[in-house]
């Protein structure tokens, strides 16, 4: 089902079932702003299903379901197959960290009667689409005492919000002939938060009395910023999109829906012949690195703990040939071709909503630079699995071939020798405050993954 329109495929059970995931997967997003919000989700979700922490394990028998987290930001789940896991695992590799905007370590400060906290933002943004809009604040803040507190403010009705400012038209002539990439700069990405003062203090009462508030509320006090992680994140749910409701509108579908279609591929699969397994990853949106990203070496560390619970004489040989022989879809979005924005798509290779799910054989930069260059032999596997299932399925570029470029952690899995490819869903707007996708191509992604865990 190459290049094809899905919608026109389904009957009405088949438009039920895809409504239905897709509603489950708008709770999923409107609820899992932060990397670790996904994965607290995710262990609560298959912990019901009987997932277990592999630190709980002695050995492991085909059949066995388990998971293994990194740090809160990373989490790893396996359905043990009734193969040897030096065999090769199918693995879904999607990433769970979304562009947003940081806060600073020292980040309160009082300007001319108003609070604010110093943003530095995250991943690729383009600045200017982060004004004026409702934020929320997610995050944590580690104490010393060892004890973590949660924090989500924004997102109940009844919680105020924040935003970042703009200049009115009537004062923007200056501004208004600065380049795109000027009109709103990084330091211009700070959040107003407050404007009352306390009544007894001369200097800095409005910064003091938001102090006394997220003392009072939150037990956060100065100091407590150096060890907080505070995500600035648009505030609010997922919601349908145009009067077909056919697509769905929101934050962070750059990866969380690749990410949602993955875990849900893995949890719906039963009986895999191979060991299968959905890795969940942080740090993609800043090059994969540091101890959460792709290329940790948790993720390999992790495969030797499952080898060394199914085969007891571990060496490390059998490691990294089950590197070797594992195959993998880097699970991440596609820039969907936009009517808008004709003129940086090469038209036959583009991908188009609601035409499936996407395979980029590479992304890169300009001569490829950068990139995962799959085999075509997989991708005539991939061919055949997809059509043996009936999936929609679709191949893309990321735009014109000089118009920009990207990466995602393809290359860092390649390099572990596995075949891999890139599969996911087109999004326009990428990296937006909203984001867009269509139902049709999430459900097609959920379908097109558990066909792949199950055949590849
Ligand atoms: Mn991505
Ligand atoms: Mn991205």
């Amino acid at each position: 089902m190459y290049k094809k329109n899905a919608w026109n495929k389904y009957n009405e059970n088949e438009l039920k079932s895809l409504f239905d995931f897709c509603d489950d997967y708008k709770d999923f997003i409107s609820e899992c702003k932060t990397e670790r919000e996904c994965v607290t989700y995710t262990i609560n979700l298959i912990e019901k299903l009987g997932y277990k922490n592999i630190t709980s394990f002695k050995d492991i028998k085909p059949g066995d379901k388990l998971y293994a987290i990194n740090k809160n930001k990373n989490i790893a789940i396996f359905n043990i197959g009734k193969k040897p896991i030096v065999d090769g695992i199918n693995i879904l590799g999607a990433h769970i960290d979304s562009p947003r905007i940081d806060i600073k370590q020292n980040p309160l400060y009082e300007s001319d009667g108003f609070a604010l906290l110093d943003g530095h933002y995250y991943g690729g943004i383009i600045k200017y689409q982060w004004v004026t809009i409702r934020l929320a604040i997610h995050g944590v803040v580690c104490k010393k005492d060892g004890s973590t507190v949660n924090v989500v403010i924004g997102e109940n009705p009844n919680d105020p919000v924040f935003v970042i400012t703009d200049l009115l038209p009537h004062l923007g002539s200056e501004k208004l002939n600065k380049t795109g990439a000027k009109v709103v700069e990084g330091e211009d990405l700070d959040i107003t938060v407050g404007s009352i003062g306390l009544k007894d203090i001369e200097k800095e009462s409005v910064k003091n009395n938001i102090l006394k508030i997220l003392n009072e509320k939150y037990n956060i006090s100065d100091e407590d910023f150096i060890s907080a992680e505070f995500e600035i994140v648009p505030e609010g749910k997922a919601r349908d999109l145009g009067f077909d409701k056919s697509m769905i509108l929101g934050y962070g579908h750059d990866d969380r829906v690749c990410a949602y279609t993955s875990l849900r591929a893995i949890i719906d699969s039963s009986d895999c012949c191979k060991t299968v397994c959905a890795y969940l990853v942080d740090k993609e949106e800043i090059g994969s690195v540091g101890a959460t990203g792709a290329h940790s070496l948790w993720f390999q560390n992790t495969l030797a703990e499952l080898i060394n619970l199914q085969n007891k004489n571990y060496n490390d040989l059998l490691l990294r040939r089950t590197l070797s022989n594992s195959f993998m879809l880097s699970s991440d979005v596609s820039a969907g071709y936009d009517p808008l924005y004709k003129s940086v798509f090469e038209k036959n290779n583009a991908c188009f909503l609601g035409s499936g799910l996407t395979f980029n054989k590479y992304t890169g930069a300009r001569g490829k630079s950068g990139c995962n260059d799959a085999m075509p032999e997989f991708m005539a596997k991939i061919r055949k699995i997809m059509d043996d299932n009936k999936v929609n399925y679709q191949t893309a570029e990321l735009g014109k071939v000089d118009a920009g470029g990207g990466g995602t952690i393809a290359y860092i899995m390649g390099n572990q020798n596995m075949n891999v490819i890139d599969a996911g869903v087109p999004v326009l707007s990428m990296h937006a405050p909203q984001e867009v996708v269509s139902k049709a191509d999430v459900y097609e992604a959920y379908l097109g993954y558990m066909a792949f865990i199950k055949e590849a």
